[in-house]
């Protein structure tokens, strides 16, 4: 063995890794060179992307100064806006860390855009559970269902594709806006690829022209090298604490698209007639445009490390999705475990590997809003951030952890082998 190869096992070792879950993680790791290979291609391309958006729009020192009190013409909160909607190929951008999360960012873009007798449709099954309270599937103050804006729905086929027939259906005249949850979020459904989106937001232009088409672009970010707005989205939506804040956004959400939708979506932030002229930085302006310059590489480490641990789980016989060899379009890996001890020892693995609060053990609770209990493993610099490692999944069948995130790849790679040396104590695998 080269001396480096041997320091490092050394070192897995003194930090909790048997030797046996090294010799196989690592064995898997030298089969994944391929793979790993166009991960890092896609990244140096929407890194070029992203350094071309600032080049062009001609970043400055000037501009990662603070603005207070209104923030009138801040213009490095002027100047993220102009890259972020030349990397994502629309006309304007709000960039804002008053929007608080990404479930507001989504909230703001529908009400923005819907208004009393629009109907708002789902082509691609039940959007995440947060909407359903935004959209009013269940019932809450402020809903769009209370200000008379109906929804609708048509679900995925069975094997995951688009239920063409039953869509055109459900367009009709009230149909204003189509919403398209790019990832598969917390259901087992396929995450949508950027060319299916596209081939989606087609056929619906093609039925109704006028229709407005959104996607929650949420994880997928910089994963593929064309984003939805590059296919014809007339918005997307997204977190900060996830992809494209790059691990040091410490809060804030984006809406990219159309100047028509931009506007709407600006006027109803902050106020009609102000728009987007208001809007203090506090400072944080350098810390944004830092993470999205950071971003590509970021979500190139969070993808090594969903591949990775699809194929150690896979081949330990457990059902991954995506599979080990499927191409990715979002940063989540779903394992499925069958067996709540063996989920729990999978999280408490992650969370042992995290940089902050690796001392704590993650336990199933009650958590507000879901019918079963949730075991969360996460320690992040950035709380609830999900772009660093992660996982979490309610306890009951199949029990199916949803583990994404890493800030590098050493890290993912190391909090894996972490999940597996616990799962691995419990005696119930073998690894084979
Ligand atoms: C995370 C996520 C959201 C909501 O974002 P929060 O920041 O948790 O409010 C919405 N949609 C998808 C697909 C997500 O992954």
């Amino acid at each position: 063995m080269k001396t480096e190869k041997k320091i490092l096992k050394d070192y897995y070792v003194s930090m909790g890794i048997s030797p046996e879950v090294y010799d196989f993680c690592t064995d898997i790791e030298d089969t994944l060179k391929d793979r790993f290979r166009e991960v890092d291609e896609i990244a140096e391309c929407n890194q070029m992307k992203v350094l071309a958006a600032m080049r062009k729009n001609r970043l400055s020192e000037a501009c990662l100064a603070p603005s207070t009190g209104y923030g009138y013409n801040d213009m490095g909160r002027e100047t993220l806006e102009k890259i972020y909607a030349d990397v994502f190929g629309t006309e304007d951008a709000l960039v804002r860390q008053q929007i608080t999360c990404g479930t507001h960012a989504l909230a703001l873009a529908l009400m923005s855009q819907l208004r009393p007798g629009d109907e708002l449709l789902s082509p691609v099954g039940k959007p995440y559970d947060t909407l359903e309270e935004v959209i009013g599937i269940r019932p809450s103050n402020g809903s769009l269902a209370e200000y008379g804006i109906t929804y609708a729905q048509v679900d995925l086929l069975p094997d995951g594709s688009f239920d063409w027939d039953g869509i055109r259906k459900a367009i009709n005249e009230k149909t204003r806006l189509v919403t398209i949850q790019r990832s598969k979020g917390y259901a087992s459904r396929p995450t949508l690829s950027v060319k299916q989106i596209g081939e989606l937001i087609a056929f619906v232009k093609e039925i109704k022209p006028d229709i407005l088409c959104m996607v929650d672009n949420c994880y997928g970010e910089f994963v593929e090298l064309t984003e939805p707005s590059q296919v014809g989205a007339d918005l997307v939506v997204g977190s900060l604490i996830k992809n494209p804040g790059g691990g040091l956004a410490p809060i804030g959400g984006y809406l990219c698209g159309s100047k028509e939708c931009i506007d709407r979506a600006a006027y109803r932030l902050t106020s009609p007639g102000l728009g987007k002229e208001v809007g203090a930085s506090l400072g944080i302006t350098s810390t944004l445009t830092q993470g999205f310059f950071m971003a590509p590489t970021v979500v190139k480490g969070a993808l090594k490390g969903a591949i990775f641990a699809a194929n150690i789980y896979e081949k330990l016989g457990f059902t991954v999705i995506p599979n080990s060899t499927e191409s990715r379009h979002d940063i989540i890996q779903e394992v499925e475990f069958h067996d709540p001890e063996l989920m729990q020892a999978f999280c408490v693995g992650i969370q042992a590997s995290a940089p902050v609060d690796s001392f704590v053990r993650p336990e199933p609770w009650d958590m507000p809003g879901y019918d079963a209990q949730v075991i969360m493993a996460a320690g992040a610099f950035v709380s609830g951030s999900s772009i660093e490692l992660s996982a979490d999944g309610p306890m009951k069948e199949p029990y199916a952890v949803y583990f994404q995130g890493g800030l590098t790849w050493e890290h993912a790679k190391y909090g894996i082998m972490m999940s597996l040396q616990k799962v691995y104590e419990t005696g119930k695998i073998t690894l084979s």
